[in-house]
């Protein structure tokens, strides 16, 4: 048996882990030691079931899960120095566990950018864009808000405070990968989620602990953040079990590029955001870096101009793709009967020196064909016959699909060529089958209606004539087309 078809119950571990986290949130603070095992106990558990579950990931998509248990580890590593010296009773800043939690942003962003490379591709920029805007907001803030603040505290040696300043660096890190797999199309099983909720609460952490340290200080984590940090052990144990097939992408929404309404407002936000808290601060008369904001307002500016430009890329090359559908027959590729009409009307023009001829092509007894040898190989017939019409008529020729296995070919040039290189149709026609042809020349004055109705009345002289030949309106006198002079 592979380890493949065991897979383990993610949703019992999520219900057990979420009881326990909520139980832990209850905690007293971090100190003693009975908190601290309590806490550890079920971090080691889940880096335990994460080690478990990665192995059984379906080979294809478990190379990020390899990378993320190896941050995880890292991690396990730091919260085991940090409870040593928690239980010492230190309470030096940063702590020589810090070193191992900074180590584990490593893997986890290869992880997770792997993760992103496994679901997009470079064809999705506006999801690309869209992550780029949330995370740019949320650094400006992290930035003025956290970074500034720590970096600038001159009560804490420099150690503390490049430690302190490296956490949300990172996590805006993190959060820009979250909001690429977030943004950009594609499956989310119940995993991807979890991995999400899981890297969110580390962020969210880091966060509620740097906003800690900036007003109370010290090194104790207490109950909340203990949960968070707790929550994120659970989301990845249980994202890992419960990982199967890569999470590839699926097409982004063709007319929208995935830009929908909601989505629309909380780029919105996020994109006002940092001119927002300026005017707020300054309304409240206090004191914020207005460089820092400025700048990251201009800079989600023109991200946000980036992604209008790329919708309007989008959209030119979908209404292209949608023009050149409508001017086109979809089982030979040949211009269809709406171009025909746009071709027609742009070369009979008064006044034109040299002669326009259309001509009606019908393949010979289509029907017999199709109920002998089946529908799949009329299809093919018609496919051969329009390519093989096509390259005998040459680039000044034209022909486009009128219907069924009719076909409308139109030649300019003087009347015995014109005629010469219509009726060398019915030679090339594959398969050993034939062709009738009935051309008409267009006379100044006259609709293209007309004249197509007269190549009608000569196609049908043709196929009345025994088919196999081509029959050219007006020239024969007992001839069923209108008889106008050539
Ligand atoms: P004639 O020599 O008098 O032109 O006889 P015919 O059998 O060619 O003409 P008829 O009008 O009796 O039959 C045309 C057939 O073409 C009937 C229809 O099923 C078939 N046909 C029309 N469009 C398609 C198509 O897109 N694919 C295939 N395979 N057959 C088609
Ligand atoms: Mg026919
Ligand atoms: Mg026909």
């Amino acid at each position: 048996m592979t380890c493949d078809r065991v897979p383990l119950r993610p949703t019992v571990l999520t219900a057990a882990a979420g009881l326990l986290c909520t139980a832990l949130a209850s905690l007293p603070a971090s100190g003693t030691a009975a908190a601290t095992l309590l806490y550890l106990l079920p971090v080691v558990v889940c880096v335990v079931v994460t080690a478990v579950a990665v192995p059984r990931v379906p080979a294809r998509s478990r190379g990020p899960w390899w990378w993320l248990l190896a941050g995880q580890c890292l991690y396990l590593a730091g919260e085991l120095v940090f409870a040593v010296g928690d239980l010492r009773g230190q309470e030096r800043w940063p702590t020589p566990g810090d070193a191992f939690y900074l180590l584990a942003y490593v893997p986890v962003t290869v992880g997770l950018l792997s993760l992103n490379r496994q679901r997009s591709s470079s064809r999705y920029r506006g999801s690309l864009l869209d992550a780029a805007i949330l995370s740019l907001s949320a650094a400006t803030l992290f930035g003025v808000f956290v970074v500034l603040p720590v970096a600038s505290d001159t009560a804490q040696p420099p150690l503390a405070r490049v430690v302190s300043s490296a956490y949300p660096v990172a996590d805006v890190l993190l959060f820009f990968l979250v909001a690429r797999l977030v943004t950009g199309p594609g499956a989310r099983p119940p995993a991807f989620w979890l991995l999400v909720l899981s890297t969110t609460s580390t962020i969210v952490a880091d966060v509620v602990w740097n906003l800690q340290q900036l007003t109370v200080g010290g090194t104790t984590s207490g109950p909340v953040l203990n949960a968070l940090w707790l929550l994120y052990y659970v989301g990845l144990a249980t994202a890992a079990a419960s990982a199967r097939a890569p999470w590839r992408p699926e097409p982004a929404s063709p007319s929208t590029g995935g830009l929908t309404a909601p989505r629309l407002f909380l780029l919105a936000v996020a994109a006002s955001l940092p001119s927002a808290v300026l005017v707020v601060m300054a309304l409240l008369d206090r004191p914020v870096a207005v460089g820092w904001l400025a700048a990251g307002s201009l800079a989600l500016i023109a991200l946000v101009v980036a992604r209008v430009w790329d919708l309007l890329q989008r959209l030119r090359s979908q209404s292209a793709q949608l023009e050149a559908l409508a001017r086109t027959d979809p089982l030979t590729g040949l211009p269809n009967r709406r171009t025909l009409e746009h071709e027609l009307a742009r070369l009979c023009r008064p006044g034109r020196a040299d002669g326009v001829f259309v001509a009606l092509v019908d393949l010979d007894h289509f029907k017999r064909y199709n109920d002998t040898r089946g529908h799949q190989a009329g299809d093919h017939l018609l496919r051969s016959a329009a390519a093989a019409w096509v390259e005998d008529l040459g680039p000044d020729g034209f022909l486009a699909r009128w219907g069924g296995e009719e076909f409308v070919a139109v030649v300019t040039g003087p009347a015995a060529q014109a005629e010469r290189r219509l009726d060398g149709l019915r030679a090339v026609v594959p398969d050993g089958q034939t062709c009738s042809i009935g051309v008409s020349r267009w006379v100044e004055g006259e609709s293209a209606d007309a004249t197509l109705q007269r190549a009608d009345a000569a196609l049908y002289a043709a196929k009345a004539a025994g088919r196999d030949r081509c029959e050219v309106a007006g020239r024969a006198s007992g001839d069923p087309a209108t008889g106008r002079a050539r």
